[in-house]
């Protein structure tokens, strides 16, 4: 008998039931969904072509428009977690040769920068150190320098905690003929954001943050601007998945009935409707209001504790990501390690190896923005301090 066709084993570690750990979420995201979320999740599949299904496509469609707050047509979710967006943003915005103005000031200006490249573009940095933000009269130095197609930056930035004032900035990027592309990843349903308002051109997020539902889907929003630059491109982007106005007609954005570009996220889209459903029950403002009551509330409670922000100022700190600073002579894992082991609470480290053991990262998002949880994180902080902190 032929041995190679003899058919292995089923795994055994299949054939155990699936265990998953409660945990709580105070990272910089995931964050963890409300029940109602994740029952969405498992609700009855549909065909992703199915009348039904364009209806939830509808919502979230509405959804993210209010999230964002724009009467763009073309805003949907890309099926993919917040890179994916990231990835459509510049594969449909950019040709080869074209020139982005990338804002860095962490760990998010940089995978962009990358994006750029790996698309055949050309890079211009301007560079800031993490926590700190750009003003509009560096980025109007860069416009003038490079005359870019595109200027990027990260509203807020999830690796150093900071928030980017992005009052005027769409009016400068268009005196210079520029498309602004902002990530709010980090932020979005957590602070004010008025795409319209504030003439953003292309703005993305996540599911898995304020949102609260799990990683699997991004919101993005091309506006009218952003649109005839895609029209007007010489050459096809050159991802065929994130084709932004294929995506578009799946979506119902356009006048052409729905067509199959890939199989939707169906379940993952169910999740996002809720996730959604739950922030306009809310209602933006006191969602607004929420994390930055919370956030108030954290700082307060470690600076109690002798702890200091990485972020002096507080009207640059993205309220949904807060950077600590490490005090002399602990170790930043063990305190980590602590809260996981006792009371299975996640917060952070730094994100990369710019600020490796100079900070810790405590995210307060969407359905995890209570006192209750700032509380229980203060209090499990404070036990993991007095046992690894010995002033
Ligand atoms: N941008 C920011 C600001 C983020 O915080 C994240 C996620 N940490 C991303 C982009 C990338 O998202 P994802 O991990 O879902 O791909």
């Amino acid at each position: 008998s032929n041995t190679n066709s003899q058919v292995s084993e089923p795994p055994a570690c299949l054939l155990k039931p699936l265990e998953v750990p409660n945990k709580l979420l105070m990272g910089p995201g995931p964050s963890n969904p409300p029940p109602r979320v994740l029952a969405a999740g498992a609700l009855p599949l549909l065909g992703h072509m199915h009348p039904e299904f364009f209806e939830v496509l509808d919502d979230v469609k509405a959804g993210i428009q209010y999230v964002f707050q724009t009467k763009n047509e073309w805003t949907y979710a890309i099926s993919g977690s917040g890179h994916a967006a990231m990835e459509a943003a510049v594969v449909n915005l950019l040709e080869i040769g074209d020139v982005a103005l990338v804002c860095q000031n962490g760990i998010w200006g940089g995978r962009i920068a990358e994006m750029v490249d790996r698309n055949g573009s050309i890079v211009k940095k301007l560079v800031r150190p993490m926590g700190e933000v750009f003003s509009l009269e560096e980025i109007e130095q860069g416009l003038k320098e490079h005359k870019p197609k595109l200027v990027f930056v990260t509203y807020g930035e999830s690796s150093s905690g900071s928030a980017q004032p992005l009052e005027g900035l769409g009016d400068l990027c268009r005196k210079y003929d520029a498309l602004l592309l902002v990530d709010s990843v980090a932020i979005a349903g957590g602070a004010p954001l008025f795409m319209d308002a504030w003439n953003i051109d292309v703005l993305y997020s996540g599911s898995q943050k304020v949102m609260g539902a799990p990683p699997a889907t991004s919101p993005i929003s091309f506006n009218q601007r952003a649109r005839d630059v895609i029209a007007n491109r010489k050459t096809k982007v050159r991802s065929y998945y994130l084709d932004a106005a294929e995506l578009a007609n799946y979506w119902g954005c356009d006048e052409n009935p729905r067509r199959y570009h890939h199989t939707c996220l169906v379940s993952s889209i169910y999740a996002l409707r809720e996730g959604l459903a739950r922030l306009a029950e809310q209602g933006l403002e006191k969602s607004w209001q929420e994390h930055r009551k919370c956030a108030e509330m954290l700082y307060e409670g470690l600076e109690k504790m002798g702890l200091e922000m990485w972020i002096k100022d507080k009207a640059i700190r993205n309220p949904c990501v807060t950077t600590i600073r490490v005090p002399e002579g602990v170790e930043w894992k063990k305190v980590v390690d602590h809260l996981m082991k006792q009371h299975k609470i996640e917060i952070a480290g730094a994100l990369g190896k710019d600020l490796l053991g100079e900070i810790w990262r405590i995210g307060i998002m969407g359905h995890n923005c209570t006192p209750e949880n700032v509380n229980r994180t203060l209090q499990a902080l404070k036990e993991a301090l007095d046992l690894y902190w010995k002033k």
